[in-house]
């Protein structure tokens, strides 16, 4: 099997847990020959999942969890039980990965894209009050967790309360960074380059049990539990017992991953230190992702990806340009995009991973401020 290149030069590195962690799982698997269908090992990891929440998270709340097979299928199945039906629009912002596009049409909706608050780069519920006199009725909005940093949940339960119109978190590389759960459903994907892989899947999770429940059944045929009957609509989007083995291992080395990563934001960060290179707020300090964005003035942005060409290092617009510049959502309906248009220009995704060097560190941050 061919090597990769050297890993200091790569712009992600996924963590998996190696063979010797997911060991014992996959032992337990050969004795149980339960493969999938909600086994064992997925119901712990369901459980595993929600109690690594609960601890984090104020106001305390029981949380309740339940895997799919990625987390665009999550986004799928939320806004199926949550959204309503009668209604064509979905509101989410123009700046995401384009999965939450695509969840949205592969629900049975039509995207309506929202302009970005400049600093969060995301929607706020003002940003969503403001634009509801250009798209009467929603039938849900999305928010989306910025490239893994925390989202607010208050104000959006008080948003659903005052218009109606129901709430979901696009969390997908968030896990970590989840300080509040209220019954308005999360979205999380455990795709390998999240802090929590698995390879592929997703999870759902919510204060919301009978909600949670509802998903469950549409993720397996619309089966209830222990019963063959399809009482709703529904598919195959479930984890088998391998995922939910590699999950568990996942969690289990969840915190040393999350402080190796905080150890490197910080170097970046010291190394930034003084030159007009913006962080999004709190990144590195009070949370922390698999992806790591600087923030550029736009008429250095052009030099600096051209200088980290020429130094054969790697570089990543992970949200492209908005979701309105790819083809097949450039006919959908939106506001005005005048902030998106600008921070997708100028947010750039460095090299960033546990195993990049403080030597590496220092010359892509010494590239970028000489550019
Ligand atoms: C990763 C990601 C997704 C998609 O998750 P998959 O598991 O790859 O389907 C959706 N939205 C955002 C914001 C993401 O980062």
């Amino acid at each position: 099997m061919a090597e990769t290149n050297s890993l200091q030069t790569q712009v992600l590195v996924p963590v998996l847990p190696t063979l010797e962690m997911i060991r014992p799982y996959l032992e337990s698997i050969d004795r149980t020959h339960i493969y999938s269908n909600d086994g064992p090992l997925n119901r712990l990891f369901c459980l595993e999942l929600a109690k690594y929440l609960e601890g984090r998270i104020t106001p305390p709340a029981t949380i309740v969890a339940t895997t799919v097979s990625n987390g665009t299928i999550a986004i799928e199945l939320a806004l199926k039980a949550s959204a309503k039906r009668d209604a064509r629009y979905i509101m989410l912002p123009a700046y995401t990965f384009i999965a939450t596009a695509h969840a949205v049409k592969n629900a049975g909706f039509e995207p309506f894209f929202l302009d970005v608050d400049e600093e969060l780069l995301t929607i706020t519920p003002e940003i969503v009050r403001a634009a509801l006199s250009e798209c009467d009725a929603p039938a849900a909005v999305i928010v989306v967790s910025p490239f893994g940093g925390p989202v607010q949940t208050s104000g959006w339960e008080q948003f659903e309360d005052e218009t109606g119109i129901p709430v979901i978190f696009d969390c997908a590389a968030a896990i970590t960074s989840i300080r509040s759960v209220s019954r308005q459903p999360m979205c999380i994907s455990l795709h390998a380059t999240k802090m929590i892989g698995v390879g592929e899947g997703g999870a759902v999770i919510s204060t919301d049990a009978d909600l949670i429940a509802r998903i469950r059944q549409a993720a397996s045929f619309g089966f209830t539990p222990d019963s063959r009957i399809s009482e709703v609509v529904g598919g195959n989007y479930r984890l088998s017992e391998y995922a939910a083995a590699i999950g568990l291992s996942s969690l289990e080395s969840v915190d040393g991953k999350v402080s190796l990563l905080f150890d490197k934001a910080r170097i970046y960060r010291e190394n930034f230190s003084g030159n007009p290179v913006r962080f999004q707020p709190g990144f590195g300090q009070d949370w922390i992702a698999m992806t790591m964005n600087v923030i550029l003035e736009g008429a250095r942005v052009q030099r600096v990806l051209d200088t980290l060409d020429r130094h054969r290092l790697p570089w990543r617009r992970w949200w492209s340009l908005g979701c309105h510049t790819h083809p097949a959502f450039a006919n959908s309906a939106r506001t005005e995009l005048p902030v998106t248009e600008v921070v997708a220009y100028n947010t750039i995704g460095l090299p960033f991973h546990v195993e990049i060097s403080e030597q590496e560190i220092a010359r892509i941050s010494r590239i970028v401020t000489d550019a």
